[in-house]
């Protein structure tokens, strides 16, 4: 691995309290991988991301970079390169300047200060621009220039702190796409920090999902979808619908229905993503999960319609429906419904 994490634990000490900021994370990131670290505001990231870098020190536990113990090695001798949300450009300087910057105060000759600042300003997509000042550029365009001042160094890991945060949506949509371009080009590991979930799994070869200073689940974009490993996962990427019960026999009773869980008996806790659920009036087939409800809201969003549809026992599902070219809604408030999926879908 480029970076290792053995059972880390963070505490901060402040008014005479003890924070658990970290509570015993481990992990580990594959050269050249893009990672994220995903969770809500306070569980843990920031705080991870500085141990990695080595502006802060473990409480308990082993960071390594590239099969070395750095755990007490200080910054300026790790082989990594932060970037902050708060990526303040030096102002009296031009773009070519604050991306050469680094490279003079290391005295590196000119001529590869020229080649290589030169070849950054290529991959972020500014040349031309080199002698513009950071307030004739756009908040994308600073962004950039903030990445290359960090890419220039040629680190071989760069941690970004929630780095498009200052962005507004369209922006940071588009710097989503060309950060992941940039971490292709130039083939060195990402590790993202974000409480951003469609930013991660946008970008993601990977992502580590925290909650409350540990790691809950750790996996690629789309097991994390489809697979969630706990409720807090479940509920905090995309939309879920998460329905509790006792199962007998593979099956749990619902709202005059029936969930399919195969192999699965006594307490269970079933999610089921709101597009794999079908919503009509006929009662489904057999060997379908299929319980009964009445439409409480219809929310048309372009592409598709939400449906909040409330069962019999009080729980509500949101569905997911794709409108076609010709769709006109399949329901509406009020109707009796039928919901149905396979039991592939729900996950248990
Ligand atoms: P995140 O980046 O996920 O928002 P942080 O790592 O910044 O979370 O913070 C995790 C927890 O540690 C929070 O409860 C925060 O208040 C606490 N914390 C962070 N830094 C300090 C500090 N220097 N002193 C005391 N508590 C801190
Ligand atoms: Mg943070």
């Amino acid at each position: 691995s480029a970076i290792e994490l053995a059972d880390v634990v963070k505490e901060y000490h402040s008014h005479g309290e003890v924070v658990q900021a970290v509570k015993g994370v481990t992990l580990g990131i594959g050269e050249g991988e893009f990672f994220s670290l995903l969770g809500p505001s306070g569980c843990g990231k920031t705080t991870t991301m500085r141990m990695i870098a080595g502006f802060e020190a473990p409480t308990k536990g082993v960071v390594k970079l590239y099969g070395q113990d750095v755990t007490d090695v200080p910054p300026n001798k790790r082989d990594v390169n932060m970037v902050f949300q708060s990526y303040a450009l030096f102002p009296h300087m031009s773009v070519w300047d604050n991306v050469a910057f680094g490279l003079k105060q290391r005295k590196v000759a000119q001529a590869e200060i020229r080649r290589r600042v030169g070849e950054m300003l290529e991959i972020i997509g500014l040349t031309g621009r080199e002698k513009r000042m950071p307030r004739a550029l756009s908040g994308g365009q600073q962004q950039r220039v903030a990445l290359a001042r960090a890419l220039v160094n040629q680190p071989r890991a760069l941690l970004l702190d929630e780095p498009l945060g200052a962005l507004d949506l369209k922006l940071r949509q588009a710097m989503q796409i060309e950060l992941k371009r940039i971490q292709r080009e130039v083939g060195i590991t990402f590790v993202y920090v974000t409480h951003d979930q469609s930013e991660a799994l946008t970008m993601s070869d990977r992502i580590a999902v925290m909650n409350d200073g540990v790691v809950e689940q750790l996996a690629g974009p789309r097991e994390i979808y489809e697979r969630p490993a706990t409720a807090f996962v479940a509920g905090f990427i995309g939309t879920s619908n998460l329905l509790a019960g006792a199962a007998t026999g593979g099956e749990m009773k619902v709202g005059g229905g029936r969930v399919l869980v195969p192999g699965h008996d006594g307490d269970v806790t079933v999610t089921v993503r709101p597009e794999k659920i079908t919503i009509g009036t006929d009662e489904p087939a057999q060997g379908l999960s299929a319980v009964k409800g009445t439409v409480s809201e219809v929310v048309y969003l372009g592409t598709y319609n939400s449906y909040a549809v409330s069962l019999a026992d009080g729980a509500e599902i949101t569905v997911f429906q794709q409108n076609a070219h010709d769709a006109t809604a399949t329901a509406e408030r009020g109707d009796s419904v039928w919901l149905s999926w396979q039991a592939q879908h729900s996950y248990v």
